[in-house]
């Protein structure tokens, strides 16, 4: 399966992008939305998150208080590594058992700290949504109701904007209108197609 990994900052337009993908026919698999099942209630990671972080994170039906296991967790460095490591193998694991079922011509795996976890997702390409940080401040602020104060926290917790930049293959510059990225994301689209493709006649000829 030709394999597309698509990362960025927070608020610098992953959701927006790989709903664009699927659009337009791409299997997408989103480690944001495969954490959010891990953690429904009754999965096993739910229970060694309440073990570590607290009981009364859950209500009486099980179901997780996200908001005030990220207030427990993200202001504190040590617990967010706690955090990362009981859901990141759990998340890796899930992502790549999708990959295996997808039916597509190819996948796209939403994957917001790969500069982080690079060795975990080794695929095809790296795709980068990039925002300068004044832009991404201000969708974020808009987006998630945060102050400056909120916002610098998640930016301090995530890898650099120049970090990621090394790992890019592709780049959208997501700094204009939504109409702009559909042409961007369509362009990409074709071009991995394409490389989907020549990938696969690879494999035939090789094998
Ligand atoms: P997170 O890291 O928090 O998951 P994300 O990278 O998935 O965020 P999105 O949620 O896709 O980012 O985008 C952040 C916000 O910016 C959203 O409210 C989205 O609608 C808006 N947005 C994204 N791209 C553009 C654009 N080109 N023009 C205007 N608004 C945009």
């Amino acid at each position: 399966m030709y394999t597309v990994a698509l990362t960025g900052g927070i608020g610098s337009g992953k959701s927006t992008v790989s709903a664009i993908f699927d659009q337009l026919g791409a299997a997408v698999v989103d480690a944001d939305v495969v954490s959010r099942e891990l953690m429904r209630s009754g999965q096993p990671a739910l229970r060694q998150v309440a073990q570590r972080f607290g009981e009364d994170l859950l209500d009486e039906q099980g179901v997780l208080n996200r908001a005030l296991l990220r207030q427990r967790v993200f202001a504190d460095t040590v617990q967010r590594r706690h955090l990362e490591a009981i859901m990141h193998p759990l998340i890796r694991d899930a992502m790549w058992r999708q990959v295996k079922q997808a039916d597509a011509p190819y996948v796209v795996l939403v994957v917001p700290l790969l500069y982080e976890h690079q060795a975990d997702y080794p695929t095809h390409r790296v795709l980068l949504v990039d925002v300068p940080e004044a832009i991404q401040r201000s969708r974020v602020k808009r987006r998630d109701q945060l102050d400056d104060v909120g916002v610098d926290r998640v930016l301090a917790s995530q890898s650099q904007r120049d970090q990621r930049l090394q790992i890019a293959d592709d780049v959208i510059h997501n700094t204009t209108t939504l109409a702009d990225l559909q042409v961007e994301v369509a362009r990409l689209h074709q071009r991995y197609l394409r490389l989907a493709d020549v990938a696969l006649i690879e494999r035939e000829t090789q094998g």
